[in-house]
């Protein structure tokens, strides 16, 4: 069957990388984690003590960036790396979170990364997700997903999250980012958060992770099966 490119755009904590992961494991595809590629910027720029209010030292240091991911098969999860170094653990930090849509506001950042994030996807079979996939990085996408769910129900799956990974964080904390994050990420002028005309939604507030894995399973199928009876009727016009 012909490859495709599924894009999954929605809020921050609704379980698009959950079910991005999972959608590409099971059908063989590569998880692009654009967030995580946001993050890592965001990372750099706090190590280095970049002023996001100067163009020319944003500029200058996004060349200094080198990001690449590793897929381990084993945990079915992306890695990611940072000029050679593994961050994946680090850009889940707080600190990194609180400042990561400031940073991926600023249109300098957006076009290095989607540059990198479609060449990415050129070969297809690649389950994308973020916030501008269907929008901006991937309008040709077979399949668009745009995934929503109630605030307070993201703001428990994250903080359960985080308490998996280690980390200690007060629902308030976790309400106020994941609120501070939905503004700026709908609110900026380049590749803003917004549901693309022809996306499907999903709202997760009331799913279980296997119905919303289910849900984009059977959207993908279909939209293979579009493609490949189109493919076939060209074929068969051509004859
Ligand atoms: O998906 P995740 O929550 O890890 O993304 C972190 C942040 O990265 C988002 O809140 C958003 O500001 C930014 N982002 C973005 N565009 C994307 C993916 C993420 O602006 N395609």
């Amino acid at each position: 069957m012909e490859k495709i490119v599924i894009a999954i755009d929605g809020f921050s904590a609704c379980g698009k990388s959950t079910t991005a992961t999972a959608v590409a494991h099971l059908l063989g595809y590569t998880y692009i984690d654009t967030g995580a590629m946001y993050r890592a910027v965001t990372l750099y720029f706090l190590n280095n003590y970049i002023k996001l209010t100067d163009p020319r030292q944003v500029s200058k240091s996004l060349n200094n960036i080198e990001l690449g991911f590793e897929h381990a098969i084993r945990q079915q999860e992306s890695e990611i790396y940072l000029n050679g170094v593994n961050v994946s653990k680090e850009i889940r930090e707080m600190f990194v979170t609180e400042k990561v849509s400031e940073v991926s506001a600023l249109p300098q950042v957006r076009e290095k990364l989607v540059t990198q994030q479609q060449k990415f996807g050129k070969r297809k079979g690649v389950v994308v997700d973020g916030r501008d996939i269907g929008t901006v990085v991937f309008p040709e996408a077979e399949l668009k997903v745009f995934i929503v769910a109630d605030l307070e129900i993201r703001a428990a799956r994250r903080q359960a999250e985080l308490l998996q990974r280690g980390q200690l964080v007060n629902l308030e904390t976790v309400i106020r980012n994941l609120s501070k994050r939905d503004r700026l990420d709908t609110s900026r002028s380049v590749g803003p958060l917004k549901q693309a005309p022809d996306a499907h939604l999903i709202d997760t507030t009331h799913l279980t992770f296997s119905e919303q894995v289910e849900e984009v399973l059977n959207l993908a199928t279909s939209a293979m099966l579009k493609l490949h009876q189109s493919k076939n009727h060209h074929k068969v016009k051509q004859v």
